[in-house]
């Protein structure tokens, strides 16, 4: 697994992308009995999927996720004991507070509208709240509680399933990013990579933010924008809770290094490439509804490589002009969640900022994936969009790609996941 190991010049199927998406899908893939390539362009889980909170929950997802998301808890279950590796993985339940009964009836409702899909939740009382959280105060007037959820060390998860994968045969390379796709007779036909081309019967792009950027190239339209998340780590604390730990100003993870990783919801700043403007009308509703905390910042340094280009195989392509999105962390948010985190939680003690992160967040207008094959490209599936939510959807959605790219029938649903779903998608010439 590395950037010297030789680029096949054939497979069954390439995946582009090495996040946790494309990682477990190319697992899967290989395990359908296929050859697989996986192609990342900087390292494995180099972008969000190293950049995350950890979180793997069922609570508070759109249901229309639900069973993707309760079979994706499955396979974390078996790729984290397959891995063989301490990915800092535990079944130790997502919790989120309710600062008042304002937010405990948003919580209930939440609930309700999961209702029929079997999951553990529960409702907790303030008394419940107060000592599940081992406190006897009543800071907090109740929770949400699902402890069947989970979490996983972000930064160790993924490179593991990776070298899983590697060590199954799939191929997996590093610093090598893939340009565009050729056809023959409208079909998919091969990759081409900045190394040269891999003939292949159908690739999936797993590209993260990268996605639309690819796709436009191709003459498809996607509706799905980045925006920029923050998020910090402490020093050792007490715990205060083995999970993922929610409240509206500040939301903490148990590390396995004793820290805690620490963020806000809902607090983000949209970069204004030029598909912000081509695509801002459809993302109004979700901006509206998810983005309270929304910043908007021109001027992006990403303006070049995320906005519009058009290039062939035998040119430098976008995405070897940024290996590894890093964008930085917005310093006086995480000022603002630090405070708020020892406000809420004084058994946590004095915490600091011993490490802070940005990440690149895909979002779609509806903030559920796309999974679905391309538009006037047979062959080539899309799988993107994860809006925010996808290290713990990443193996279910790889799996459900993986099923698509080898013609099997998937075991969810896949409807929900169309592009057609969205209005404003473009087609590619044929
Ligand atoms: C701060 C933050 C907190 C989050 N917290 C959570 C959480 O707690 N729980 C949760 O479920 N989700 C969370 N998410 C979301 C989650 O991290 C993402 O949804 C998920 O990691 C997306 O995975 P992916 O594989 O689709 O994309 P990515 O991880 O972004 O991977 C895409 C990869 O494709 C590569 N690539 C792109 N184009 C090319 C190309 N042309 N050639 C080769 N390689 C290419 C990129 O380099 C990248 O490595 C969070 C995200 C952020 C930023």
């Amino acid at each position: 697994m590395s950037t010297l190991t030789p680029l096949p010049a054939k497979v069954d199927i390439v995946v582009i992308g090495g996040g946790v998406l494309g990682t477990s899908a190319a697992i899967f893939l290989n395990r359908l009995g296929h050859s697989v390539a996986l192609i990342e362009k900087g390292r494995i889980a180099g972008e969000q999927s190293s950049r995350n909170w950890g979180w793997i929950r069922k609570q508070g997802r759109d249901p229309i996720e639900l069973p993707l998301m309760i079979e994706s808890a499955r396979l974390w279950q078996r790729l984290a004991e397959e891995s063989g590796e301490d990915i800092g993985f535990g079944v130790n339940g997502t919790t989120y507070l309710a600062l008042d009964e304002a937010e405990l009836a948003e919580r209930q409702a939440w609930l309700d509208s999961a209702e029929g899909y079997q999951l553990d939740t529960k409702l907790l009382s303030a008394a419940e709240t107060a000592a599940l959280l081992g406190r006897d105060d009543r800071r907090f007037a109740g929770a949400l509680h699902t402890p069947s959820d989970m979490t996983a060390e972000p930064r160790l998860a993924v490179p593991a399933f990776a070298r899983l994968a590697a060590s199954e045969g799939v191929a997996v390379i590093e610093g090598c990013a893939v340009r565009t796709v050729e056809r023959t007779g409208g079909r998919l036909k091969s990759v081409v990579t900045e190394r040269g081309e891999i003939e292949c019967d159908a690739a999936i792009l797993a590209g993260g933010a990268w996605s639309r950027t690819f796709l436009e190239n191709h003459g498809i339209y996607i509706p799905q924008l980045a925006v920029r998340a923050s998020a910090f780590r402490t020093g050792p604390t007490p715990e205060i809770h083995p999970g993922g730990l929610g409240a509206t100003g500040a939301s903490l993870r148990r590390r396995p290094d004793g820290g805690y990783t620490v963020a806000r919801s809902n607090a983000a700043t949209f970069e204004l490439i030029p598909a912000a403007f081509r695509h801002f009308v459809p993302f109004l509703p979700v901006i509206r509804k998810r983005w309270k905390m929304l910043k908007i910042r021109g001027n992006s340094e990403f303006f070049g490589p995320l906005g519009h280009h058009r290039w062939t195989g035998d040119q430098k392509s976008p995405f070897e002009e940024i290996r590894v999105l890093d964008p930085a962390p917005d310093m006086d948010l995480l000022e603002t969640v630090r405070a708020t985190a020892m406000e809420f939680h004084p058994g946590l003690g004095p915490i600091e900022i011993v490490e802070a992160w940005g990440g690149m967040i895909d979002v779609t207008p509806d903030e559920v994936p796309i999974i679905d094959e391309a538009p006037g490209i047979p062959g080539l599936f899309i799988a993107t969009g994860l809006s925010g939510h996808g290290f713990g959807l990443g193996p279910g959605a790889g799996m459900l790609a993986a099923e698509m790219a080898s013609g099997r029938t998937p075991g969810v649903d896949p409807s929900a996941f169309r592009l057609s779903r969205f209005s404003n998608v473009g087609r590619a010439a044929a």
